[in-house]
């Protein structure tokens, strides 16, 4: 099997150690191990059920797992003395349904956080908040509603909420799945960008093309388990038949 066991090293943003993880009788997580160093790009591919929404909750302590170690950017997120609000700081998460609050402008969606969790001044927020609109590129979107944006242009305005927090790792859970396919080019194209600039990430997606271009490393989850990792390459090369077989059904 193409396997790499990897520990956590000094240099690793998120390491996942032997998570085991249940939801009643149903084991989701079953000794599951991965890290990511700075700068890397992850991607979580596997078949619905297999457990990488659940992996990615659990980096976020949205879920508490049962066995195992997380460490991310230095917290011990099964600690029960974890500071979840640094935890959350450095973390960014965006899901595949729209994040924004439909009550809120563009401009107040992406200062809330900062204003009310980093104590960051209204004025502060609100030059941040144009910075990171432009570097998805909607700067001219500031005070207007999400209902106002179409699908993908949402999807650009939650991660630009998100790198208001300024995290070190961000978290991406199918962020396109729910995107007409003409909108889906636009969200990714954010993400290499941020990929580029060196932003840390743990990404799940089923954008097998995208995923070969991005991905430091490919972590193919199956029946809770890591089946199969390695670099990009073994989305084209799979060594077992569970991944040649997804890869080549293409879901
Ligand atoms: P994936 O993201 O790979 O599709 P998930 O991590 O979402 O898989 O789910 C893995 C399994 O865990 C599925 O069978 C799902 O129904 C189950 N599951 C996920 N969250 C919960 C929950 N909160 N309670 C019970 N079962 C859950
Ligand atoms: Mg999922």
């Amino acid at each position: 099997m193409h396997s790499i066991t990897r520990t956590h090293s000094a240099s690793s943003v998120v390491a996942l150690s032997n998570v085991h993880k249940s939801f009643g009788a149903l084991k989701v997580l079953d000794g599951v191990s991965f890290a990511v160093d700075r700068g890397e790009v992850l991607v979580l591919i596997g078949r619905s059920g297999s457990g990488k929404s659940t992996a990615l909750r659990c980096i976020d302590r949205f879920e508490t797992i049962d066995r195992g170690e997380i460490v991310v950017c230095g917290h011990r997120v099964n600690d029960p003395k974890l500071d979840l609000r640094a935890l959350r700081q450095d973390v960014g998460i965006v899901f595949q349904s729209y994040n924004l609050f439909p009550h809120l402008t563009i401009e107040e969606n992406i200062t809330l956080a900062p204003c009310s969790v980093k104590g960051i001044s209204k004025v502060q927020a609100k030059e941040q908040a144009r910075r990171v609109l432009a570097q998805v590129g909607l700067e001219d979107k500031l005070h207007q509603y999400p209902e106002q944006l179409s699908g993908g242009q949402q999807q650009r305005a939650a991660i630009a909420r998100s790198l208001a927090m300024q995290p070190k790792v961000m978290l991406f859970d199918e962020v396109t799945s729910a995107l007409d396919p003409e909108l889906t080019g636009e969200v990714l194209k954010v993400i290499e960008a941020l990929a580029a600039d060196g932003m840390t990430m743990v990404m799940v997606t089923h954008e097998m093309g995208f995923a070969r271009g991005i991905a430091n490393r490919v972590v193919f989850m199956h029946r809770g388990k890591v089946h199969e990792t390695g670099p990009a390459a073994i989305l084209t090369s799979p060594a077992t038949p569970e991944l040649a077989q997804f890869v080549g059904t293409g879901l």
